[in-house]
């Protein structure tokens, strides 16, 4: 039994637990056998649907950002050279980052996995370990992401084909033109082998402006003439979010058409897809971390609270229902584009939650306080911010 928590809607339960499922919500009681939650705001578990388990560099000795520019060429070239100088492997440093993430009360993750023909398939085979490691905590989806492109990387095709076969769940992708140079080749090669392996796709698209923008319109065709409806999202899409109001909303039509979804992180430096439109449009739009501590990004921490609160601040939420947005992203929003159906928390449904000091949604995004509990399945598996 944990007693005395205040739902998101802001009633207060104790909330029963049996065989690691929520076997009743009841009104709620100041003492008696169980946790005392001491009114504490109960969420469903946080969700990161888009992170870079294998990049991370957390838990080693610190190592200075070396891309010599800013370009995504610049950070792909500089990720070579550390990811060759690596001493410690991806499922050690993937660990790390799992533990730290669980102990931040999330506990679903999309995970995109570095292929390109220098690596080969060794960083999802790592991140295949990882997996099975903390499968009893925590569930992680993996995309086959072609990082260094795929006419630009001779073999990555066939790579991102066998990635699948071995237990890839996702087909990735990356600026078909920016970094290709080929549309058509790039949404060939990642479209067809999720028609034939019958995958979903999340793609990285950086490029921006109306070139962006034409991607876009036909990543949302194809999903359409595949009958891939809520299978494909694309990550950042920096697009939407450099373009006038009516090329965007139009655009979003398309995509809430298609079923194609939006991941955003609050990017730093490039413009943020306008999320309430889209939302008001139709499109699902999610969040994620993206690049933590890594040959890509010095910052990032993994908890999804502090994301929340970066897409926020950058999209200059002050209301409640915009701090909502923005919970929703890393909770309900996210597992639905993870297709996470046993999610929530309800009568019957699985007794995974987080607890923290917070009166209601928004003040926990804004203040992001530290996690009292994170539970799974009815056991506590961190407290106050540690791992249990
Ligand atoms: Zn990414």
């Amino acid at each position: 039994m944990f007693r005395n928590a205040t739902l998101p809607d802001g009633g207060t339960h104790d909330i029963e637990v049996e065989d690691g499922r929520i076997a009743a919500l009841l009104p709620a009681t100041k003492s008696g056998p169980g946790i005392d939650l001491g009114g504490a705001l109960v969420m469903p578990p946080l969700v990161d649907g888009h992170i870079h388990l294998d990049k991370t560099l957390l838990g080693l000795p610190w190592i200075p950002n070396q891309a010599k520019g800013n370009a995504v060429s610049d950070r792909i070239a500089a990720e070579r050279k550390v990811r060759a100088a690596r001493t410690v492997s991806e499922t050690e440093t993937g660990s790390n980052l799992v533990r730290q993430v669980v102990a931040s009360g999330t506990l679903h993750m999309r995970s995109h996995v570095d292929i390109d023909n220098q690596l080969g398939l060794k960083n999802l085979h790592a991140i295949l370990e990882v997996r099975e490691r903390f499968k009893d905590l925590v569930t992680i989806e993996i995309v086959a992401f072609p990082q260094s492109g795929i006419a630009r990387s001779p073999g990555t095709a066939e790579l991102l084909d066998r990635a699948i076969a071995e237990g890839a769940d996702l087909v990735g992708g990356l600026d078909p033109v920016g970094i290709d140079g080929d549309l058509d080749g790039h949404l060939d090669t990642i479209f067809g082998i999720a028609a034939r392996r019958g995958a979903g796709l999340d793609i990285h698209l950086h490029d921006g402006g109306e070139g962006g923008i034409a991607q876009i319109l036909v990543i949302a065709a194809r999903t359409r003439a595949l009958g891939l409806k809520g299978k494909v999202a694309i990550s950042h899409a920096f697009a939407l979010g450099s373009v006038p109001a009516d090329v965007a909303a139009r655009t979003a039509d398309a995509l809430a058409e298609a079923g194609v979804a939006i991941m955003s992180h609050g990017p730093g430096a490039a413009p943020m897809p306008p999320l309430p439109l889209l939302r008001a449009h139709g499109v699902e739009v999610f969040g994620g971390s993206d690049n933590i501590r890594d040959a890509w990004s010095p910052f990032g921490n993994g908890d999804m609270l502090d994301r929340a609160m970066t897409i926020g601040y950058r999209g200059n939420f002050r209301h409640d229902h915009e701090l909502q947005l923005a919970y929703e992203m890393v909770t309900s929003a996210a597992a639905r584009v993870l297709g996470l159906d046993d999610y929530g928390l309800r009568v019957g449904g699985p007794a995974d939650f987080v607890a923290v000091d917070a009166q209601s949604i928004a003040e926990a995004v804004a203040a992001r306080p530290r996690r009292k509990l994170v539970v799974k399945a009815g056991r506590v598996v961190a407290r106050e911010g540690v791992l249990a």
